[in-house]
């Protein structure tokens, strides 16, 4: 295959330059390739105000950036994103994503930080397969998780989540977009548009061919539009930012609903693969650290609480022995131990 990639600048700030990845439609010669690219990027600039492009150039699959991809058993790959902060070095590139590769079409979980880690997802998957991608499903909101999907539509993959996706990504998108520039990095986010959903769903099932997702929205736990993907034949499920692992859990919905989701029982699982760090791990065994920080915070939290402590108070405690277990403690405990406190003030 060989894939249009375009120079591509921010029309404000002209030093700020990447090149992009137009994806579709793909062309099986370097001729193919550029038989229609001026039009293509005519198009593809259009729909990214503020980009200028420069020259053009057709590649092929194995010369393009590509993320690693693990297969954890057949037909199922996992790229495992850093487990850290987003940040300047780490580009935001933090999340795990899931690709499932049936005989009729393949599947992404989730899509990236940036239009950037989505390219090099499409290219690692380009190097696997050349079967349609029909949906990219995104586990929730956070933008280290949805911010590719953009890339995905372009490739012809629908893109599926909650019900409540939409809702979540559409309050949140223009703070997002002022505050995670600075923080990853112009250049990584250039030409990254936040997308919304094509389809919220509850439940369904999705069939790629000897490969069967059951893709399921979840109660309000670490945001109020979870939802999880299994991998039927091998009882593997992507829980998205339900279970943690080496980062600490982040707490954007209920911590209530949390715990209740970490408790259910799941005879259908055998393993999980984490929203963050190493991948996969046992079911249940693999979320016992999430469910014991959490059930510690709500303790802790409950505890300041009917002891008449202030918020303010009550969020500057931390636990030295979790400390040391999470990255991204003093980072984001605080922000945990105050949304917990808002939420269990009320009870
Ligand atoms: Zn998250």
């Amino acid at each position: 295959m060989f894939h249009l990639l375009l120079s591509a600048c921010l029309a404000a700030e002209p030093a700020t330059c990447a090149e992009r990845l137009l994806p579709a439609p793909e062309a099986r010669t370097e001729a193919a390739c550029r038989a229609d690219a001026a039009a293509k990027i005519d198009r593809w600039l259009a729909a990214h105000p503020g980009l200028v492009g420069g020259a053009s150039r057709c590649a092929r699959t194995d010369d393009l950036p590509r993320l690693s991809l693990k297969e954890i058993t057949p037909g199922v790959w996992v790229h495992e994103g850093r487990p850290a902060l987003p940040d300047r070095r780490n580009r935001g590139e933090i999340a795990n994503l899931g690709v499932v590769i049936g005989a009729a079409g393949i599947a992404v979980i989730d899509a990236g930080a940036s239009r950037a880690e989505a390219e090099a997802l499409f290219a690692a998957i380009r190097t696997l397969s050349d079967l349609p991608i029909r949906a990219v499903i995104l586990t929730h909101m956070h933008p280290d998780h949805s911010f590719g999907a953009e890339l995905f539509r372009e490739a012809g993959a629908e893109i599926l989540g909650s019900p409540k996706l939409s809702a979540g990504i559409e309050a949140r998108a223009a703070a997002w977009m002022e505050s995670y520039p600075p923080q990853v990095g112009r250049e990584a986010l250039l030409g990254t548009r936040v997308a919304l959903p094509d389809r919220g769903l509850r439940d369904e099932t999705l069939d790629l061919g000897g490969a069967t997702l059951h893709l399921q929205a979840v109660a309000t736990a670490h945001t109020d539009n979870d939802l999880t993907v299994l991998h039927v034949q091998s009882g593997t499920l992507f829980t998205g930012d339900l279970v943690f692992n080496g980062l600490l859990p982040t707490l954007d919905g209920s911590l209530n609903g949390w715990l209740d989701w970490l408790r259910g029982t799941r005879p259908e699982v055998t393993r999980i693969v984490p929203g963050h760090g190493p991948a996969p791990l046992p079911w249940p065994d693999g979320s016992a650290a999430t469910l014991r920080y959490l059930e510690h915070l709500r303790t802790t939290i409950r505890a300041a609480i009917a002891a008449g402590e202030p918020m303010s108070k009550a969020i500057r405690e931390s636990d030295p022995e979790e400390a040391a277990r999470w990255q991204g403690y003093e980072t984001s405990h605080p922000r945990n131990a105050s949304a917990a406190y808002a939420e269990l003030e009320w009870e």
